[in-house]
């Protein structure tokens, strides 16, 4: 822990993944686990593991990259770092997010912009930036991160390295600050396929405080790579990689698939054709969501009170404009409208039958086939700045992981290759709490 920390403190500047590097609490925490004897058994005993700052960690400031809780010290723990604490795992720090995980660059947070680990000019992706960027550059071996539309799929692409995001449902989502509760899903990253698969053995399974986790066992996730994936079915549709998706990226892809091939795997081409109506639908339906899960955020209950206020209205009114930024009243804005009585049939109704399309997609190619794969991202990252200003361009980049979210799909980012020393991320998908396939193939690929 001590090492960490010295090196976390190095990296920083660089990388500004952290928004609360857990020092002295994380050094207790480590003297805890020595006195009782560090359990060689336990992968996890004594073992630096960051955390998503929308997962509440009690005592310690978790803010979701927002002004609105720049204060906010929870009063209990998220079920997921509770686990991890349950095996011995050092919270060493809080990584730095999109405000509210809406974004794909990190650059929303009020706490300024995390740098991608292999350059520090571009973006580490969003909105678990922090988390991706903390794993990539070695601060730690495993962060969590949450994935509503891609936001560990996506920045795992970006910085080269293993994100999963389970099935909906697989790891509770109990002291999950909300976004958009019907897609929001708690996951994992590392370096390697055998640590992802390790982290979320602890992390899964059934709890009572969160009614829409899963009863199912948790099975070993390490137990079957072996790298045998000889007759594996797999499908690449041809829609990922069609319009907008770069050349290299596109390249790569077919390599990993011919890879695939000699393996003893097989991979057809299929098509999902309404995957290109999902960033549109997401963005309502998502948007609904949150401005529905926000409006706690008041100034009376949690976080941020305007000063000088009239009255209560006023004081609601105050805390809100100055608490919230930009991006994220837009998306209340636009969730507010599309659930509106005189929208709903024409926006957020729509954009739910949209989804239904797209989960039919996806059932059936799976009628057929083990596993879809295709490209995480379409580019490789870009440069920080390049687009803040234009929110609809933003909004693309999480076109081949949001219909991921909206079929409640386990998905997986690994690297495949590097294109002007930049990583290119391999997006697998499986069928519900499959995650078992995924690794399987991801393990026998890296
Ligand atoms: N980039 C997407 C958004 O801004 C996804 C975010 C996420 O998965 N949390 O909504």
């Amino acid at each position: 822990t001590q090492a960490t920390l010295a090196n976390i403190k190095k990296t920083e500047t660089n990388v500004n993944a952290f928004i609360t590097v857990n020092d002295d609490a994380a050094l207790a925490q480590a003297k805890a686990v020595d006195d009782k004897g560090i359990d060689a058994t336990n992968l996890f005993s004594g073992i630096p593991i960051a955390i998503k700052d929308n997962i509440l960690t009690k005592d310690i400031l978790t803010t979701a990259g927002s002004k609105m809780l720049s204060n906010f010290k929870p009063v209990f723990d998220a079920t997921a770092t509770e686990k991890l604490y349950g095996q011995d795992a050092i919270m060493i720090g809080k990584t730095n997010m999109d405000e509210f995980a809406m974004g794909s660059t990190t650059e929303t947070s009020y706490f300024n912009a995390t740098k991608n680990a292999w350059d520090y000019t571009k973006v580490p992706g969003g909105s678990s930036g922090g988390s991706a960027s903390a794993v990539a550059s070695g601060e730690v071996l495993a962060a969590l991160g949450t994935d509503t539309g891609g936001s560990i799929r996506q920045p795992a692409a970006f910085n080269g390295i293993v994100g999963l995001k389970p099935t909906y449902g697989r790891v509770s989502r109990w002291g999950l600050i909300a976004f958009g509760s019907s897609l929001d899903q708690i996951g994992q990253f590392t370096r390697t396929v055998r640590d992802n698969a390790a982290v979320l053995n602890i992390i899964a399974g059934h709890d009572q405080r969160d009614q829409t986790s899963s009863q199912r066992e948790v099975p070993d996730y390490t137990a079957n790579l072996t790298g045998d994936i000889k007759g594996m079915k797999i499908a690449l549709p041809k829609e990922y990689l069609g319009e907008g998706i770069s050349k290299e990226v596109k390249e790569t892809i077919l390599n990993a698939a011919k890879q695939f091939e000699a393996m003893g795997a097989t991979v057809e081409e299929v098509s999902l054709p309404h995957s290109k109506y999902g960033v549109a639908a997401y963005y309502i339906i998502a948007s609904s969501e949150a401005s529905s899960n926000l409006q706690r955020f008041d100034g009376i209950r949690y976080g941020y009170r305007a000063k000088d206020a009239k009255n209560l209205n006023d004081l609601y009114v105050k805390s809100r404009t100055e608490g919230f930024g930009d991006e994220v009243k837009r998306r209340i804005m636009l969730g507010t409208f599309s659930l509106s009585a005189g929208s709903y049939d024409a926006f957020f109704k729509k954009a739910a039958q949209v989804r239904t399309l797209i989960v039919q997609d996806f059932q059936r190619v799976f009628e057929k086939y083990d596993l879809i794969m295709g490209p995480t991202t379409p580019t490789v990252a870009f440069n920080l700045g390049a687009k803040v200003e234009d929110p609809a361009e933003m909004y693309m980049n999480d076109v081949l992981t949001i219909p991921v979210n909206f079929a409640g799909l386990p998905g997986m980012s690994i690297n495949a290759g590097f294109s002007e020393g930049l990583p290119v991320g391999m997006h697998l998908i499986a069928k519900h709490f499959d995650e078992a396939s995924i690794y399987k193939a991801a393990y026998a690929f890296e």
